[in-house]
């Protein structure tokens, strides 16, 4: 007979008598391999499991008003019967040494196997006990070995499953890995940390949040567990901005009044005074001798722009070249025309880059940077391609943040000295997300608007009102105003289609809006026809825009005030709160109509009801997180971290303000968290967070 090993943290399931190779299988499918896995496996849910009670008690105690309870029984009879309805109902009678329990199943036909004559059984749940019978319908049913003690009272916890892997299986080998390997697992947090951050050993906690004696002890273990995840991603956080500050050297380009006179000239409206306060804070960072390192954080149509144009002229002010990468070609396009015009006066050199244009105008773009001819580049992610080079880069503006990962971010530094970079985002990040995600960046907001905006109305149509809504269009034309359709593909996949740009574009154009100046953007267009579209319709000589989501970011015509959405299921809420920031720009109210594609009513959509129902980004961006979950906020997926397993930072919020302010004492005092007693806490950084970061040679 083979020896049993002992279970150790690095035993690999595969070799864990209850499980071997071939279930190892399953398991490995949740990502768990080792014994050490499955301990920090934690349960997702918990459910309370009351004593068993004998039959007897049970009918007694009904009367005190219980209502929820376990019993164990002997089957005496059960039977499958069908009811005139087509249902099937199982009945089994249930019989213990002081009385019988009728147990009822409705549609579960299986139950019967379960439920054969002479099984012991445990069923748990809401009892009716009348003088002669106790009844419970679809209790929870374990079916008991015959020398198997039933469960005992309190929290069992519940864990995520696989197909093919039972709950009860997870449950008896969390128990028996737990029993083996426990008194190995080292501690995580020095005796001080742990002291000062008010948590228990990790021992104590694992065992507790695995086999909770109550409800305060699963909760005091899973916050020892809440704290650890975002101490080690706070931690990580602060080594990279420490970095950032200490490592890293960037050339001092600092405001002074007579350049900022030459770039506010250019402005032809007076800055709110958030957006000056942005532009000092970014004037400070740019004027010191390592990276900025900032985040500009405004709603749709707060205008981040200008401060994104102030810092590119102040790098151009003191002879370094500004890179200004944005998500879409058509925004490079605008933003190169709107650039044009305002520094048509100057002498910075401007040039584009973009995926779409020639091998030949490529070429000469790229030559130029490479000899500093050209001061100012904007494009879009063809910016970080290998073979672009920069004589003299001073700073890197990356526009509407949710678009790139934090990788890019990083990818434009190389040669002597780093770059100035500052990101902008229209995402509102709650405070506490943004403090998770972006903890290494210093944050600028944009919360007021630029002043004469007006209202944007937002109406949920049905199907059948799209032909009064587009004589309300057309009356908006009519007035001068300019149009938006949105529809989210381009050709008709099936019939009937009703909201793919090609299709709506000429029935429009054959009905509804006959007479109006109409073109057709999208993905597909080559480059030079779209800006040539974008173009018209930014002067004016295209009065309705059909596209696709192409506009959804950064485009700017402030005479257009009417947008249709359609399809509009199909689009997320961030999505559609971007696509409505395109109107309600130029003073003049705007007005957003969606629809939704075949019979369906939008009001019967909970993210267009959201959507109607508010102007204001952050309440959105609640709203998306409560439906959505967090870890698609602002596609935090996108940033390139790895999700949280336990915490969360819109309910966490107290251990993560503590977690960050140890994080950051930490580091301050020890920024390679080298002292002896750290070893692990670093371990768990780098490992977790350390290539995401950079963090690399750190280790
Ligand atoms: P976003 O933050 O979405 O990028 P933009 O920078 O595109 O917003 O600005 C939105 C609009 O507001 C633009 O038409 C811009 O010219 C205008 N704008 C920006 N700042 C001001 C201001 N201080 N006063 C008036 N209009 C402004
Ligand atoms: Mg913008």
């Amino acid at each position: 007979m083979p020896t049993v090993e002992p279970l150790q943290l690095q035993t690999p399931l595969s070799s864990v008598p209850s499980i071997g190779p071939q279930r190892a299988l399953l398991w490995s499918r949740l990502e768990l391999h080792t014994c050490g896995d499955l301990l920090f496996y934690f349960p997702r849910d918990y459910e309370l499991i009351p004593a068993a009670t004998s039959l007897a008690e049970l009918a007694q105690s009904a009367h005190r008003g219980l209502k929820t309870a376990s019993v164990v029984g002997r089957v005496v009879e059960s039977e499958r019967r069908a009811l005139a309805d087509g249902r099937f109902v199982v009945n089994a009678l249930i019989q213990d040494d002081t009385g019988y329990a009728r147990l009822t199943f409705y549609n579960q036909p299986y139950r019967l196997d379960q439920l054969q004559r002479g099984a012991r059984v445990m069923a748990t749940g809401d009892f009716r006990a009348t003088v002669s019978t106790i009844q419970m319908n679809h209790p929870r049913l374990i079916v008991l070995a015959e020398d198997e003690d039933p469960p005992g009272a309190g929290l069992q916890p519940i864990y995520g499953l696989t197909e093919g892997l039972k709950q009860a299986e997870v449950r008896r080998t969390v128990r028996t890995v737990l029993a083996g390997v426990i008194d190995e697992v080292p501690e995580v947090l020095p005796d001080d940390l742990r002291a000062k951050l008010q948590v228990g050993g990790i021992r104590a906690a694992l065992r507790a949040i695995h086999q909770p004696a109550d409800t305060n002890d699963r909760d005091s273990a899973r916050r020892r567990f809440i704290i650890q995840e975002l101490l080690v991603l706070q931690l990580a956080l602060a080594m990279r901005r420490r970095r950032l500050t200490t490592d890293l050297r960037a050339p001092p380009l600092p405001p002074s009044p007579k350049i900022n006179a030459r770039i506010e000239r250019i402005f032809p409206f007076a800055l709110t005074a958030d957006q000056q306060r942005a532009i000092e804070e970014v004037g400070q960072d740019m004027s010191r001798q390592f990276p900025m390192n900032r985040l500009l954080q405004g709603d749709v149509g707060s205008g981040k722009t200008v401060v994104a144009q102030y810092a590119l002229l102040l790098a151009v002010a003191h002879q370094h070249q500004a890179a200004f990468m944005v998500p879409t070609e058509v925004l490079a396009q605008q933003h190169f025309q709107t650039l044009t015009k305002s520094l048509a006066a100057s002498r910075v050199r401007l040039g584009l880059l973009t995926g779409g244009m020639s091998a030949v105008d490529r070429r000469t773009t790229l030559a130029a940077l490479a000899a500093g001819e050209l001061d100012l580049i904007i494009g879009t992610q063809a910016l970080v391609s290998p073979d672009v080079e920069f004589a003299k880069l001073g700073l890197v503006i990356i526009d509407e943040q949710h678009k790139f990962g934090v990788a890019q971010r990083a990818r434009l530094r190389r040669g002597g000295l780093d770059p100035h970079s500052l990101v902008l985002s229209a995402t509102p990040i709650p405070r506490t997300v943004a403090m998770t995600w972006f903890g290494d960046l210093d944050v600028s907001q944009l919360k007021e608007k630029p002043p004469g905006r007006a209202p944007v109305h937002t109406y949920l149509s049905r199907d059948g009102w799209r032909d009064r809504w587009w004589q309300f269009v057309s009356d908006r034309l009519d007035e001068g105003r300019q149009a938006y359709i949105v529809a989210p593909r381009i050709s008709a996949e099936a019939e009937p289609d009703t909201s793919s740009v090609e299709r709506i574009y000429a029935e429009l154009q054959a009905g509804p809006l006959r007479g109006f100046r109409l073109a057709l953007l999208h993905g597909r267009l080559g480059s030079r026809e779209k800006v040539d579209v974008i173009e018209r319709f930014a002067q004016g000589r295209v009065q309705v825009l059909v596209t696709t989501t192409v506009i959804e970011v950064g485009i700017d015509v402030p005479n257009a005030s009417v947008m249709t959405i359609l399809g509009a299921e199909q689009f997320g809420l961030a999505q559609l709160h971007q696509l409505r920031g395109r109107v309600g720009r130029g003073g003049h109210p705007g007005y957003v109509c969606v629809f939704t594609d075949g019979p369906d009513d939008p009001q019967e959509h909970e993210r267009l009801r959201a959507f109607a129902a508010t102007e204001d980004g952050f309440a959105l961006a609640e709203a998306d997180v409560r439906m959505r979950g967090p870890g698609d906020l602002l596609g935090v997926r996108q940033t390139g971290m790895p999700p949280l397993r336990i915490a969360d930072p819109l309910r966490d919020v107290a251990e993560l303000e503590a977690a960050r302010e140890v994080a950051r004492e930490l580091i301050d005092h020890d920024p390679e968290l080298a002292v002896p007693g750290f070893e692990r806490l670093r371990a768990q950084v780098l490992r977790r967070y350390g290539e995401t970061l950079e963090l690399g040679d750190i280790a």
